[in-house]
């Protein structure tokens, strides 16, 4: 039996990607929502509301409502969860079920306002939580079952997750605060105190996708944005090896986690994680010249997982259709623990084991 009215919803800092059930992956949006401060009310959620961020109109408040991969705003991350899954659902479906992945260092009651965010408006969902790490190890193609192991590195916008899995379950896990959006900020600073230039976030990444930790295929790239002096716009061409330098400690941060993480995993593990190499995902991974610093710092090899950006929700998804096809003992799926007392606002949290919380 498949569970049609599953959802697997990726809340990341910067992107949110919703699954659905028989129809795949129906939402990529970046996690944002824009409030118009004159009537209080929604004027945009995701790409349109992110595209009026550092514009600044007037009685407009765009908010991310996710800070390193954590809920940092509960109202406005579940009117933006609303929207996406109003727009996602399919109607009809009284109570549908939604794996959410969240970061392995989420704090209980980080993790109990993931259940809040989606409860406080109908339709109300069976929440449950899947580790971060667990979800991206099965979307970079581990095969976790069994026992068997593999090493992840998930770089986002706001955290960087460095974890070894095996067997559904996290076995270390670290998260860092450097990651996409870190590296934007070192950009738009750098930018600003050698070339005087004052940049948005938006164009900060576009320097940062084009130019990355090699320079490039140009060496330089174009940017606007408003002279410090002048206050005026001004259009500038910024080196590579500008861009290269900002990246660098943020860059070495990570290498540096990766390597630290690899002299802690058992030994049992060491030969999953040789044979499987490290997998990168998550948007940062692109990075141009990231990968190859990775490897050279861990001294294994490290490759790029198909498609990054989705590889957290891709492995959502495979974890809730093991659990709908092939019986209840298949993946982490299955075990639900109904306790007697449990209420109408119970969650199901796969994280170390299941365990059984109630929302609020
Ligand atoms: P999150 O899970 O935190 O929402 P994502 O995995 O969606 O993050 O990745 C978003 C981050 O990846 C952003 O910081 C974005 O700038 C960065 N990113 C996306 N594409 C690239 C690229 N080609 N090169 C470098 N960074 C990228
Ligand atoms: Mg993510």
């Amino acid at each position: 039996m498949r569970f049609r009215s599953s959802v697997a919803i990726d809340l990341g800092t910067v992107n949110t990607l919703v699954w659905v059930a028989g129809r795949g992956i129906v939402l990529e949006e970046p996690t944002a929502i824009a409030i118009d401060t004159a009537v209080g009310k929604v004027a945009a959620v995701g790409a349109a509301a992110d595209a009026l961020a550092d514009k600044e109109p007037q009685d407009i408040e765009v908010i991310h409502p996710l800070r390193d991969g954590v809920i940092a705003d509960l109202d406005a991350t579940a009117a933006m969860l609303h929207d996406f899954l109003r727009r996602s659902r399919r109607f009809g479906v009284l109570r549908p079920n939604a794996l959410v992945c969240v970061p392995s260092g989420a704090t209980p009651v980080e993790r109990r306002s993931i259940v809040a965010a989606l409860g406080v408006r109908r339709p109300r969902y069976n929440v449950r939580l899947i580790d971060e790490p667990v979800a991206a190890a099965a979307g970079a193609g581990f095969d976790l079952t069994g026992g068997a192991g593999g090493f992840v590195v998930d770089i986002g916008g706001g955290t960087t997750e460095v974890a070894a899995v095996a067997g559904w379950r996290v076995v270390r896990a670290r998260s860092l605060r450097k990651a996409g959006n870190a590296m934007d900020e070192a950009i738009a600073a750098a930018i600003r105190t050698e070339m005087g230039l004052i940049i948005s976030q938006r164009a900060a990444r576009q320097l940062k996708m084009t130019l990355g930790v090699t320079g490039g295929a140009e060496g330089w790239a174009e940017a606007v944005g408003i002279d410090a002096g002048q206050r005026t716009p001004r259009t500038d061409y910024v080196p590579g090896g500008l861009v290269a330098v900002a990246l660098e400690p943020i860059v070495a941060t990570i290498a540096a986690a990766v390597h630290e993480m690899l002299s802690e995993i058992p030994a049992g593990l060491a030969e999953d994680v040789v044979r499987g190499k490290i997998r990168l995902a998550g948007g940062g991974s692109l990075l141009p010249g990231l990968a190859a610093r990775i490897e050279s710092a861990a001294g294994i090899g490290a490759v790029l997982v198909e498609d990054p950006l989705r590889c957290v929700v891709r492995g959502a998804a495979e974890i809730l259709e093991r659990r709908g096809d092939q019986g209840k003992h298949a993946g982490p799926g299955l075990r639900q623990l109904i306790l007697p007392q449990a209420g109408p606002d119970v969650f199901w949290c796969y994280s170390s084991g299941w365990r059984e919380m109630t929302a609020g």
